[in-house]
């Protein structure tokens, strides 16, 4: 399995060095339009981004302004106009479409307002799915699903399906599902949405927690009180996004 990696010579080392954070998602001049019947939708435009490793990074903007867009581009889930995007050295608007969901696996992980579990699984199901691709044994698999519920303070939840769950622990499920393969990124598409103000509160400290420790996450949100906790706040108008 290879992916093509990003050629030494087009990077400049110090663009990627700065106090040891190393940059791990550069966005690059990435644009997409969506056709709505005939007319088009400039969705985003010319978005330019550079994110180092442990940024807990906010995106706000109007409704409609392209912020699910830029994440699904990111994410791999919509394809780009125009532009690129590198994660962890990895150029993915070049990654053929057939190692996409691969790459997406073990690099990407997603949340979602909706939480987007599976109904029939329980907590512990959830998350080892999500291993169920790796080589990982499945003893193994399960316990790691185990230890990273345990971190979200779901210990006593595991055979607990996500109806038996409240919002606030359904999403802390699919937090532990999105770290499971150890993505270099997380992306978090408005997460506190649906919650009540606690427990907004409890997520934002878990996503500070984890990029303490390193974890790179990008979160769209509406909320201050979610971007007044980030690293850096992006806005986005109009499919335009400034960098800072
Ligand atoms: P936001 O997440 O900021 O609310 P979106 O990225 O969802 O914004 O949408 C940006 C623009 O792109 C909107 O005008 C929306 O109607 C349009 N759009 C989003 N997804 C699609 C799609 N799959 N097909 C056509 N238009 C889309
Ligand atoms: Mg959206």
């Amino acid at each position: 399995f290879k992916v093509p990696k990003e050629p030494g010579k087009e990077v400049d080392k110090k663009d990627w060095i700065n106090k040891d954070q190393r940059v791990i998602l550069q966005v690059e001049n990435l644009s997409k339009t969506y056709y709505q019947g005939k007319i088009p939708v400039n969705a985003l435009r010319c978005a330019s981004i550079t994110v180092r490793k442990g940024e807990l990074l906010a995106i706000m903007g109007p409704s409609g302004s392209g912020k699910s867009t830029l994440l699904a581009l990111i994410g791999t889930l919509e394809k780009a106009t125009e532009g690129r995007v590198i994660l962890d050295g990895i150029d993915l608007t070049a990654v053929p479409e057939k190692l996409l969901p691969r790459v997406r696996r073990e690099k990407i992980g997603f949340v979602f307002q909706h939480y987007n579990l599976i109904p029939t699984l329980s907590a512990l199901e959830n998350v080892e799915l999500s291993l169920r691709f790796s080589r990982v044994p499945k003893k193994e698999r399960e316990e790691r699903a185990k230890a990273l519920l345990e971190e979200l303070g779901l210990g006593d939840r595991l055979s607990h399906k996500p109806s038996e769950l409240s919002g606030g622990e359904q999403q802390r499920v699919s937090i532990a599902r999105a770290l499971a393969n150890k993505p270099a990124v997380i992306l978090a598409d408005e997460p506190t949405g649906e919650v009540d103000s606690k427990t907004r509160d409890s997520i934002v400290r878990i996503f500070k927690e984890l990029s303490e420790k390193g974890q790179t996450i990008l979160v769209v949100t509406h909320d201050p009180e979610v971007a007044k906790e980030c690293s850096r706040v992006l806005k986005i108008t109009d499919g335009i996004i400034k960098d800072n």
